[in-house]
């Protein structure tokens, strides 16, 4: 092999030991995934708003972001439940570039993950005991998942990793929602049969334990657009790629609280930020057009931040994505209270 051993680092429970949830943040979280089961098991017919930046970035915007919503979600608690991304590892489409927190506390920095780790958690226990939300990641290292198990409210399984056997094993071993994503490919097929994986018990290795999981009855699909084979993007979130993926659940019987929540940005928008407000708005209408489609669609995904868009290369601008472009925040605030006064 030709990896140098840097240093063994930190075992999740030293971490969480050194960096421990206080009891209002225990609690705040129950109730966070109280709301949410109910949503994703039928027993409330909230919408899920999965909404924030596409990279957490720096802690200070993030967290700026993050109280910005508190006052929002208390205004449309009858209708939404906001659940923050917090993502903090970004699969990279050819490997190169920022790979997130965990990798990089610093984005212009050199990678520390030790720093890392600890920048991470930092960062979802301020988001925690501030605002009182317990936030959304993507499980991109299921290896990890533990350094933050305390703190998080859902995980996404994104596009390139949802084909993994790991991330499938290991989301049959949580107890918050693991939102299952289309491959890049869009064959719905590979993300149905993860959904069916992950709610199924199994036995596997996770940190070098032979370990038994469950089953997740919450894994649930996230339609997020596709690339053809020449590299362009297609939505799938339109009433017909709806009804489809109904049709699908129809016909796969073993599989419990069939479930969908539409990614308005990424392939879906062709990554035109402004086009997610269209596309939210479109999905509520798809919604109250066919029953059938109601209690399936349990929520939508939106990648927003305080100024719209995106930096260009070497550009810092406060609370600006340095991945994907984001909606901005006046425009981010109004479509929360327009999706409320839809539903
Ligand atoms: C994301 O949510 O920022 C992301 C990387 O998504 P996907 O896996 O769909 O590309
Ligand atoms: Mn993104």
């Amino acid at each position: 092999m030709n990896m140098t051993y840097k240093r063994a680092l930190l075992e999740p429970k030293s971490i969480k030991d050194m960096y421990p949830v206080s009891a209002s943040g225990k609690q705040a979280k129950e109730q966070n995934d109280k709301q949410i089961s109910d949503v994703m098991c039928g027993r409330s017919d909230k919408l899920i708003l999965v909404i924030g930046p596409c990279s957490a970035d720096h802690e200070d915007p993030v967290i700026d972001y993050i109280s910005r919503l508190r006052p929002v979600q208390d205004k449309v608690q009858d209708k939404l439940v906001i659940i923050p991304r917090i993502y903090t590892n970004k699969p990279r489409t050819t490997g190169a570039g920022y790979k997130g927190m965990l990798h990089q506390p610093d984005p212009d920095a050199r990678p520390d993950i030790l720093k890392g780790l600890i920048a991470i958690r930092k960062l979802h226990m301020r988001a925690l005991n501030e605002t009182g939300f317990s936030c959304a990641d993507e499980m991109l290292y299921p290896e990890n998942h533990n350094y933050l198990s305390d703190l998080l409210s859902y995980v996404a399984v994104g596009a390139r990793s949802v084909e993994n056997q790991q991330h499938r094993l290991t989301a049959s071993g949580l107890d918050i929602p693991a939102g299952m994503k289309n491959p890049t490919s869009g064959d719905l097929s590979v993300m149905m049969n993860s959904i069916r994986a992950a709610q199924a018990g199994h036995t596997f290795i996770y940190r070098n334990w032979e370990v038994e999981s469950k089953g997740n009855p919450m894994a649930h699909a996230i339609l997020r657009g596709f690339v053809d084979s020449y590299g362009k993007s297609h939505p799938n979130y339109h009433y017909e790629d709806l009804l489809r993926l109904y049709e699908m659940f129809q016909a796969a019987q073993d599989i419990k609280n069939p479930s969908v929540i539409v990614d308005c940005n990424h392939s879906n928008s062709g990554k035109q930020f402004n086009e997610q407000i269209r596309i939210a708005k479109e999905v509520l209408h798809s919604m109250r057009h066919n029953d059938n489609l109601r209690p399936m669609i349990k929520g939508l995904m939106i990648e927003s931040y305080i100024e719209d868009g995106a930096c260009a290369r070497g550009e810092f601008t406060y609370g600006k994505s340095i991945t994907d472009p984001c909606l901005g925040w006046e425009k981010t605030e109004r479509l929360i209270y327009e999706l409320a006064d839809l539903l």
